[in-house]
């Protein structure tokens, strides 16, 4: 029986009630106890004095481009990412190529992780087959192998009637759709946001229209039918609006943000070139501030990466052909840290549930909690150690992140999934 434990650490799990200085025992993977000075002793103890242990981190939005994309990331490359990350579970997109739209690939996911020990894979399978936007796959099959939701990421689920049968048959499952929230023809030909910062660049804008409108139609349809429905990505002020009064009208509407829509305006284009495109597009300063005050007041549920790692080669493409994304794990936490915690605009507390506990609710899994008899996934960082990312010496194969070279203040120290020690800074 493996035994670890994690001693002095600064215990932080507010759905459970936790907030103080205690020692964890851990045995197969499970918690066994939790009091402030355990006596005894185990296989191996990490000591925590000074850090925060906090329960393992949970991105229910990434990129690991394994099928068919490992030219910039394997399963491998980017779990090992994601535990540098502090991130304990994962959930991978369908847009892969092969998409996942069949219960095979995505066993396959989940056993291939399951080998490398790192962290939780929890699939997303595609909403339709090959997220063509014309057929349903599966539902019932692809959970029964492992997917914990559904979405047609790239792109838009393409057409009322296909969302509406979508949150049908979700429901019945207790899943949510995930939506990537944009009308094509309004963004088309579109690389970064349209507005004062596209003009002197004479690059394509991609408007708010395009992302709201489709919040719009979403939104109807999560009305008609009580599913499940998940914003991915959000970006807009008028998202936030609409997420926020669906909500008042207690529809079940969830929603995520990402790390760099919270941290940069579209004006960071100039600078970072590539690696500032992404979709739906880094937008103006009056949209970031209508994203932190969702965060502020619960509106967003969670911090999600959307990390999305793409070669060299392809990003060193002119602006008009180099794909979207950037990558996200490995800065997460120092970006949720820097930007966040640290000058005031949410607690601790908040955090740790945006990026743990509020994702886990959302995909139905019980994790982001540290309780006895729970899994020991852990997160333990040091919020106050102030590092430089370096992305050519990250454990992603791709380093397109406009967060290069940025001094951040708070680091993940230790990664531990299912009792085991996956990383240590
Ligand atoms: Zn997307």
């Amino acid at each position: 029986m493996a035994s670890l434990i994690v001693r002095g650490g600064h215990v932080i799990s507010p759905e459970d009630g936790l907030d103080g200085e205690l020692d964890l025992l851990i045995e197969d993977g499970t918690i066994r106890q939790i009091a402030p000075h355990l006596s005894g002793t185990a296989d191996e103890t990490l000591e925590a004095r000074g850090q925060i242990v906090s329960p393992g981190l949970v991105d229910i939005h990434v990129h690991l481009r394994e099928p068919g994309g490992e030219i910039s990331e394997t399963l491998e490359s980017g779990l090992r990412a994601a535990v540098a990350g502090g991130f304990t579970a994962v959930c991978p997109m369908p847009n892969t190529r092969p998409v996942n739209d069949n219960p095979e690939l995505t066993r396959h996911l989940v056993e291939r992780a399951e080998e490398l020990k790192l962290a939780r894979v929890f699939p997303i399978a595609a909403v339709s087959l090959g997220s063509q936007g014309e057929k349903l796959t599966d539902f019932r099959a692809l959970v029964d192998a492992g997917a914990v939701a559904f979405s047609d990421d790239g792109k838009p689920v393409k057409t009322s009637a296909l969302m509406k049968e979508a949150l049908e048959k979700a429901k019945a499952l207790g899943a949510p759709i995930i939506d990537h929230c944009e009308v094509p023809e309004l963004s088309a030909g579109g690389v970064m946001n349209e507005g004062e910062s596209s003009k002197p660049l004479g690059l394509r804008g991609i408007p708010n229209s395009s992302e709201d409108r489709c919040i719009d139609r979403d939104i109807e349809m999560a009305h008609a039918t009580g599913g499940h429905l998940h914003v991915a990505h959000l970006s807009t002020a008028g998202a936030i609006q609409r997420v926020r009064e669906a909500r008042s009208r207690g529809l079940q509407v969830t929603c995520e943000v990402t790390p760099h829509h919270f941290t940069l305006t579209d004006e960071a284009v100039a600078r970072y070139g590539t690696n500032a495109k992404m979709n739906p597009p880094l937008r103006a300063a009056s949209d970031v501030e209508a994203v932190l005050a969702g965060i502020q007041e619960g509106v967003v549920d969670a911090i999600a990466t959307d990390h999305a790692p793409h070669a060299a080669e392809l990003k060193a493409r002119p602006m008009s052909e180099a794909p979207f994304g950037v990558t996200g794990l490995e800065t997460a936490l120092g970006l949720a840290l820097t930007q966040l915690v640290h000058p005031g605009k949410i607690s601790m507390d908040q955090m740790i549930a945006l990026m743990s506990s509020r994702p886990a609710r959302i995909i139905n899994k019980p994790l982001g909690h540290i309780s006895v008899g729970g899994v020991a996934d852990l997160t333990v960082f040091d919020p106050d150690l102030e590092w430089t990312y370096r992305a050519a010496e990250g454990c992603s194969k791709s380093h397109n992140s406009p967060f290069d070279g940025w001094k951040l203040r708070g680091a993940v120290t230790a990664t531990i999934v299912r009792g085991r020690i996956v990383f240590r800074r």
